[in-house]
């Protein structure tokens, strides 16, 4: 034969060519109906309409991931979902990065570490009243009363031209934390708006926490070490990767 003769169709993720006579995967989306009669009383399918969604080369087929195909589906909502409400979606955040995570005092959220490149440091993720999701990177360290004027100082420099977040003291006990937030409206948080809001958070902290933690065991300014933050490139988003890669198990 031919190959025109042969030629089924091609693996649409290498490409290969499927011939007639090959064993072959296929996903598909139908339409069915299911009835009951006396002669098939466990119920007969009828397909009303069938429609390929993806046709694979037996190699191909034999390495789909099925679970992961169908989490990946659920969460995209294309089964139909409609986007989670907040404590859902960031649950869903924190298990699909493979983070382990403990559930917040009251409820509203989850905590979890996070070991950067500069550092290991407790975070949270939070539901911000009805409509609002945030996280927060907990410096590891309080700053000491003594270091609390210089700590303001700094912290005021770095959240200047930042975009997404804010660095904050509790002025009384000296704890240090960033903040990022997103909208989430009508208390629905969609998959998309977690993570950027997540990287941006972790990211910056890394950044930022080589500063924080040389303010408080030196006696270097706040401008220096500023300087010495933004005189380098900020990390790539290959970087960040990097973070979500070497993320350690929360430890509540
Ligand atoms: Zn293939």
């Amino acid at each position: 034969m031919t190959n025109e003769t042969t030629y089924y169709s091609a693996c649409d993720w290498c490409g290969a060519t499927i011939a007639y006579g090959n064993a072959m995967t296929s996903v598909s989306r139908q339409i069915e109906q299911i009835d009951r009669s006396e002669a098939h009383p466990d119920g007969v399918v009828t397909v009303i309409e069938s429609e390929s969604v993806l046709e694979l080369c037996a190699g191909c087929g034999n390495r789909l991931p099925v679970e992961k195909l169908k989490a990946t589906l659920r969460k995209s909502g294309a089964a139909g979902g409609m986007p989670k409400g907040i404590l859902e979606a960031l649950k869903s955040f924190l298990t699909e990065n493979e983070i382990s995570f403990g559930q917040r005092k009251g409820g509203d959220g989850f905590t979890f570490t996070i070991l950067g490149e500069n550092g290991q440091w407790p975070c949270l993720a939070v539901r911000m009243g009805d409509e609002r999701f945030g996280f927060y990177s907990f410096s590891p360290v309080k700053t000491p009363e003594a270091k609390r004027a210089a700590m303001a100082e700094y912290l005021t420099r770095a959240n200047t031209g930042l975009w997404t977040g804010s660095f904050e003291m509790d002025f009384d006990d000296g704890e240090v934390h960033f903040r990022t937030s997103g909208a989430a409206p009508g208390g629905k948080l969609p998959f998309e708006l977690i993570e950027p809001i997540f990287y941006a958070n972790v990211s910056i902290m890394d950044r930022y926490l080589p500063g924080i933690l040389a303010l408080i065991y030196s006696d270097t300014s706040p401008e220096q070490l500023i300087e010495e933050i933004e005189g380098e490139p900020a990390a790539t988003a290959e970087g960040e990767e990097e973070i979500l890669e070497l993320r350690e198990d929360g430890d509540e």
